[in-house]
């Protein structure tokens, strides 16, 4: 086919890019497809240096979206990704916090308004293949749920349809999170009772207690599966870049070569289907080569 193949996904905050899309993108660019990142906020309310969480006093929201720029320009080069824009709304900050009233926050902005200027960029690039987050931001984040909303509502202003899909965890790769992250929450209940504090191990949020943290998809529901086991180098990469955030993560005690062998899919959920796909694909751009 003659048409540049162009995939195009829109994220929330610098590092959403590389947790969820970071082996699709570096394995389009591969391939030879155009990849373009639209990240809707600068993530002022992310970690300060030294970890200082965003209610701390000394936390310094322009500061940190100053270093999480740079992390963005190194995720982006470890990636691949041939255009990244950035529509730079203030971070709305978690569920119920007052941030989410800043009048600067993206989840504050009018869909109309921040939908037309993503509309701008997908007239330029006419993806045939976008990525987002379905309609509870896939773990309830104000700004996750605002980048679904003006996705889908750009989609509806152009002269074709794309093929759209929703970041997904299947059921049985969460029930594994789920396993390791209470592990590590025991062991931190350890090093606490060791220091003289004792407390009970925190529970993690389930869909029991609010709908929007209903993370799993059934595995029989995922539509695409892609094996991205020459592409989990640059996902390390690309996730070690934004070192303010995730140098503690789980992904980074894992260390690079169990990282290799843990990490090798990404999954997603087909939101619209314009090629009438069936079943589940290997490949984001299946049908369209
Ligand atoms: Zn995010």
């Amino acid at each position: 086919m003659a048409d540049q193949l162009t995939f195009l996904a829109v994220h929330a905050h610098p590092d959403d890019e590389a947790s969820s899309t970071g082996g699709v993108y570096r394995l389009l660019a591969n391939q030879g497809v155009r990849t373009v990142l639209v990240t809707c906020t600068n993530g002022e309310f992310g970690d300060a240096p030294g970890g200082v969480k965003p209610d701390a006093d000394d936390h310094d929201a322009d500061e940190v979206a100053a270093i999480r720029a740079l992390e963005l320009d190194a995720a982006v080069e470890a990636l691949g990704i041939s255009r990244l824009v950035r529509l730079g709304y203030r971070d709305s900050g978690m569920k119920g916090w007052p941030q989410n009233d800043d009048p600067r926050s993206f989840w504050a902005a009018p869909v109309d308004e921040a939908a037309a200027r993503l509309a701008d960029v997908l007239r330029q690039e006419r993806p045939q293949v976008i990525m987002t987050y379905n309609e509870h931001g896939f773990y309830g984040h104000p700004d996750h749920i605002q980048a679904h909303r003006i996705t889908v509502a750009a989609i509806k202003q152009l002269d074709y349809e794309p093929t759209l899909y929703f970041n997904a965890i299947p059921d049985s790769i969460m029930a594994i999170y789920r396993e390791r992250w209470a592990a590590e929450e025991r062991e931190r209940v350890e090093a606490d009772a060791k220091k003289g504090v004792v407390r009970e191990p925190v529970e993690p949020v389930t869909s029991e207690d609010d709908e929007a943290f209903e993370m799993g998809t059934p595995d029989g529901l995922i539509d695409a599966a892609v094996d991205i086991s020459d592409a989990t180098d640059a996902k390390f990469d690309a996730l070690a870049a934004h070192h303010s955030q995730i140098a503690d993560s789980f992904w980074m005690k894992m260390g690079r070569e169990q990282f290799k062998e843990v990490m090798r899919t990404e999954w997603f959920v087909r939101a619209t289907n314009p090629l009438s796909l069936e079943g589940c694909v290997d490949d984001l751009f299946a049908g369209y080569r």
